[in-house]
């Protein structure tokens, strides 16, 4: 990026956030926004930016197709005794990685932020103005509804948060509700507990080494359905080897 040294701060910082915008595009992001770290103090401090932080970008990237989302058990990833989400968060990983570099190169402290302990993604993501919580409490967009993944980079660099969405797509409409197999929104509060118990006991087994998780709670919504081409199969036969 041109330095533009001539410029005032205020424009030189705007020219730096269009900037990162643009190239976490181009890297493969779909949405990005930006929060300061005041908006986090709501938070336990285990949940909070590092102190050093200013701004946290937030990166999303479209689950265009279920495949994206598969968690691969690897023979040589069974070592680290964790499963991995490939693809989306690969992607993901390496434009905060990028993004991180190009903030260094400007002189500002920056990373990718953790996963744990680490900001609450969701929450960081209504912060950064790129949508809300529904009523299935993921991040529904604009765009592609809670059809994302999140990330984010924590940099030292204070850019203009982006403005937050005052919109409810929810409105009266309750598929995701109805649709959860588990039943995890009976109650007013989603049951994490019912959820998770629920998908780990219904993998959906696609290869001998990847499985994807229940998503009929963000299959089932409207907002950013038109965009979809492909949909889980869930009436589908599990391939077994
Ligand atoms: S399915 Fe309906 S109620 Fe559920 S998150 Fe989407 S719009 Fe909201
Ligand atoms: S992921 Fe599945 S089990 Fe969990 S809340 Fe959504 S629909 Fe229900």
């Amino acid at each position: 990026m041109p330095s533009g040294s001539w410029l005032p701060l205020e424009n030189r910082l705007d020219r730096l956030k269009n900037h990162l915008r643009e190239k976490a595009i181009e890297w493969g992001a779909d949405l990005v926004g930006f929060a300061g770290v005041e908006d986090f103090e709501r938070y336990p401090s285990t949940h909070r930016p590092p102190e050093r932080a200013r701004t946290v970008i937030v990166l999303a990237i479209w689950m265009e197709d279920p495949v994206l989302d598969l968690w691969l058990h690897l023979p040589a990833w069974r070592a680290w005794n964790k499963p991995s989400r490939a693809f989306e968060d690969e992607i993901l990983r390496g434009v905060s990685l990028r993004l991180s570099l190009l903030l260094e190169r400007e002189g500002y402290w920056a990373e990718p932020a953790p996963y744990e302990p680490g900001i609450y993604l969701k929450e960081a993501g209504v912060l950064a103005g790129l949508g809300v919580i529904g009523k299935n409490n993921l991040l529904i967009t604009k765009e592609y509804g809670p059809r994302v993944r999140l990330r984010a980079v924590n940099t030292s660099v204070r850019l203009k948060p982006d403005p937050t969405v005052h919109f409810d797509y929810c409105g009266k409409c309750n598929r995701c509700i109805e649709f959860c197999p588990a039943r995890a929104f009976r109650t007013e509060k989603y049951s994490r507990e019912a959820c998770l118990n629920y998908c780990q006991a219904n993998l959906k087994q696609v290869s001998q080494y990847a499985v994807l998780w229940c998503m009929q709670c963000s299959d089932a919504c409207p907002i950013g359905e038109d965009r979809r081409r492909t949909k889980v199969d869930n009436s589908s036969t599990p391939i077994r080897n």
